[in-house]
Formats: C-alpha cells, structure tokens, sequence
C-alpha cells in the first residue's frame, strides 16, 4: 500500500502532526497512517499530569525550553499559547488555566484530549496502524520505505515522531534516535531530565514522605546554578516533587558532561532548600529562642514543631545533634545553627534517576540538521521531525506538550505544503 504521509509513532506529536497533514491535504483520506508499536496510540500522554494533562503554559515561547531552544524560536513564535489554546477549542477541546500559567483540559482527563485526538483522525480518514514498530526504512521511488513489524510500507513523505528515552514503558526506548541516525543524522548525546535527584540515603531518611513548601536552590560550591520555589518531596534517597524536577536537568547533564549551567564543574553539586522563605534567619533564631525558653523540657526533635513539617524539624534538630536533649539545654549558637539550616538544609545532589522515573529527554536530533521553519531533515528531503525525538525539551509545566503541539503541527502543515507542490501526491 502507498501513503502520502507516514508518521512514525503515535504519542502527542505524532497525533498532533497526523491530524495537521490530514487538515491541509484535501481528499488525502486513506492516504495518511500513524505507524504506532504499542498496542494503542497515546499511551504516556494518557500519564500526563498524573492523568489530567497539562497541556500547555502561558509562558510557553518566551522561556522555559533547552537545548536548541533559540533554533526552536520561530516555530514556537508561530504556535504562541494562546493559537494552541485556539487550536484546541477548534478541533472539540475546552481547556482551563490553573495556578502558574498551567492550562488542562476542561474535563480535568487526560483521556479528552486523546479522545479529541482521534475524532480528528477519524474525521479526516486517517489511518492508525498499532504494533506496527517501524524497525528502519530506505529511499524508494523519491519516497521512502518503510519495515515494520507489519511488513513494509511505502510513503512520500515521512515524520518521526518516535519519541524519545524517558518513561520508556510507554514505547519511547530510544529507536527515534536510531531511525534518525539510519537516515544520516547526529543525536546530541541523551540524558534523562524532570525527573528524582539522588542524594545521600541518610539526609532524606527522616524526611521520607514529607512535603514542603520551599524555595529550593542548586548549588556548585557557593556558585547558584538555579533556583526554583514551590513544592519539594522527599522519598528513599531521592528529593522529588516539581521544584526538584525543575532542577533535575542541570544535575543529570553534570553527571553526563560534567558541566553545569555551560562551566566544567569538578566535586559536586548540591540542593539546598529554605524552608521558611519568608523568614530572616535572625526571625527565625529570635522565635527558636522563644520556643526554647518557654518549653525548656520538650525535645530537642520538638524545636521547629509548629513552623516547619514535623520531619523536617526533626531532620534539623538530628543534622544538629540535639533530637533527644531538652530545649532548654541548647545553646545559643545550637540555636543559629538550626536557625542556618532551616534557610539551608542541604542534600548532595549525587545524580538523578533513571529513564523509567524521567519524564523528558534532553538531547536528540540536532534542529541544525532541520530547516527551522518546516523541521525538515535538511540531509533527506521528505523527512520531518516532530517532538521528542529533536533536541529540544522544556520545563515542568506543560512546556514539552507545548512543543509536541507546535513541531506536531509544524511538521504536519510543511509536510502537506510539500507534497501540494510536488504535484499533487495525492
Ligand atoms: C509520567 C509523565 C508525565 C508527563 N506529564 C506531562 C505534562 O503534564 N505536561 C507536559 O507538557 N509534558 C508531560 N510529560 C512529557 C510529555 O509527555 C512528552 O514530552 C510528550 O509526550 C512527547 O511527545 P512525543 O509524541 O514526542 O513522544 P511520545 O509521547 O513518547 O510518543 C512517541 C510514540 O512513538 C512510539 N514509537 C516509538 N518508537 C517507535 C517505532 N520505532 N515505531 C513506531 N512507533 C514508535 C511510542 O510507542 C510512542 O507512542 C510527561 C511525561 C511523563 C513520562
């Protein structure tokens, strides 16, 4: 069978790309497929924001992406926030916005926008091929060849949308970099990124399953490299949450490259996390002071009790040694001491950890080897690139489906383009 169009992989910017091609080629009806491995399409995008999808941010363009972000400018100018948001109404997708710029669909399901996804695909005839895993293609007949599990599959015109390494259980292992490299691209190197900094077991063992509000900082010796203020989580031998997430990326590049925020960055790195933000340390030593002397016989774990999470308190007083003296009996410099620590309890960030925990892939197809305003390959014409699998990846927050969205559409849009020149390919 002949295909205009064949989309490799059918998670977000795949689907996305499908239905984009499909809306600007009239009468392409059975002419499109998405070549999809698993036994169903969208299967990470229905895990996405704890199964309720954030989608998009309002931020989305003017910060918030690595990599070749400057490359990415003038297709994330094109899809701004507020023309996906638009986009989204159009094809059947009521969304709202949540607390920092963070947009879900209306129904607050994950499940919508696939749903959504596949009227469109339906609606314009195109065609979803699951456990179809495309092991690898040649050039044909000015097309391309395509082996699958299903045998071969010939189209004009491709777009891998495979994907990259992360939550690999949902079907992004890595082969849209190895398509990629049959068809002559680099990759720039992969790590995993929004994902658990591993630190020292002992330093989170107390804290295990507390949650606190925090500004939360990471440092190279006395050097900041970023900082991020929201939530932290703690479990074994890991920090978590969204903050820590935030921050993941500079750890894990450091532990590929070495380098952190462009610097070599020999020893380590650390997190350090203030947990009463809006207190002066001197505050905070006058109101320990006051605790202390009006409970002289609690102890010592019970200082921060009131102020801070239990745990958190209670990993302060053992970091200072004091859990089971009375208050009563610290001294006063015990007492700066916590009062430091509670503006900065440090953990070694010793790495992060690995793909099946990442929610992201920083690295992949150099967007060099693209043209920028199509994300065609430069080096195989008729190839297009869409999500993931470029180097391109954005912060928590909606900003990776953000560009799965944008070079989705991208990509489908310019594909289409390029097929209606080259006299009429369907
Ligand atoms: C738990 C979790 C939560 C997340 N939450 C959010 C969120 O709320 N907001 C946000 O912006 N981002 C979130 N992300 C990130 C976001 O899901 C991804 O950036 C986005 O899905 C990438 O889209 P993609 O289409 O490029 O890749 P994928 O969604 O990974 O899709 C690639 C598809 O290609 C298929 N495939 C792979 N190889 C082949 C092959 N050889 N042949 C055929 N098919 C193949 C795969 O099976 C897969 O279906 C989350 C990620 C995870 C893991």
């Amino acid at each position: 069978m002949e295909y205009a169009v064949a989309v490799a992989g059918g998670g977000a910017a795949g689907l996305a790309a499908a239905v984009a091609a499909a809306r600007a080629l009239p009468g392409a009806e059975g002419k499109i497929i998405v070549l999809e491995k698993n036994p169903r399409v969208g299967k990470k995008l229905l895990m996405t924001g704890n199964g309720r999808c954030n989608l998009t941010n309002r931020a989305a363009g003017e910060r918030g992406f690595h990599g070749d972000a400057a490359l990415a400018a003038e297709v994330l100018r094109r899809f701004p926030p507020e023309r996906v948001l638009a986009r989204w109404e159009e094809w059947g997708l009521l969304c709202r916005e949540e607390g920092g710029g963070r947009f879900y669909p209306q129904s607050g399901q994950a499940s919508s926008v696939l749903d959504v996804l596949r009227f469109q695909l339906g609606r314009f005839g195109v065609e979803e091929r699951c456990g179809a895993a495309v092991r690898g293609w040649r050039r044909e007949r000015g097309g391309f060849r395509l082996e699958t599990a299903q045998g071969p599959f010939f189209a004009r015109r491709v777009i891998l949308a495979a994907g990259g390494r992360a939550a690999p259980k949902t079907g992004s292992d890595g082969s849209g970099a190895a398509l990629a490299r049959q068809a002559g691209h680099c990759i720039v190197p992969e790590f995993p990124t929004l994902v658990q900094v591993r630190t020292d077991p002992e330093a989170v063992k107390l804290l295990k399953g507390a949650r606190c509000a925090a500004d939360i900082s990471l440092f190279h010796g006395e050097r900041l490299l970023r900082r991020e203020t929201g939530e932290i989580q703690f479990a074994d031998g890991c920090v978590s949450g969204v903050c820590a997430f935030q921050l993941s990326r500079m750890v894990s590049e450091w532990v590929s490259t070495g380098r952190a925020a462009g610097e070599a960055a020999p020893g380590g790195l650390a997190l350090a996390a203030d947990l009463l933000p809006a207190h002066t340390e001197e505050d905070i030593f006058v109101w320990l002071a006051r605790r202390a002397r009006e409970f002289p016989s609690l102890p010592g774990a019970e200082l921060f009790t009131g102020a801070l999470h239990k745990r958190a308190g209670q990993e302060i007083a053992r970091r200072g040694g004091f859990s089971q003296r009375p208050l009563g009996n610290l001294r006063r410099e015990e007492l700066r001491a916590a009062a430091a620590r509670a503006k900065r309890l440090e953990f070694p960030a010793r790495g992060v950890f690995s793909w099946e925990h990442a929610q992201a892939t920083a690295g992949g197809v150099p967007l060099e080897e693209t043209d920028p305003r199509t994300l065609g390959s430069i080096k195989q014409p008729g190839l297009f690139f869409a999500g993931e699998v470029l180097n391109i990846d954005g912060d928590c927050g909606g900003f990776n489906l953000h560009w799965a969205w944008a070079s989705g559409w991208t990509a489908g849009e310019a594909c289409a383009a390029s097929l209606r020149k080259g006299r009429g390919a369907c």
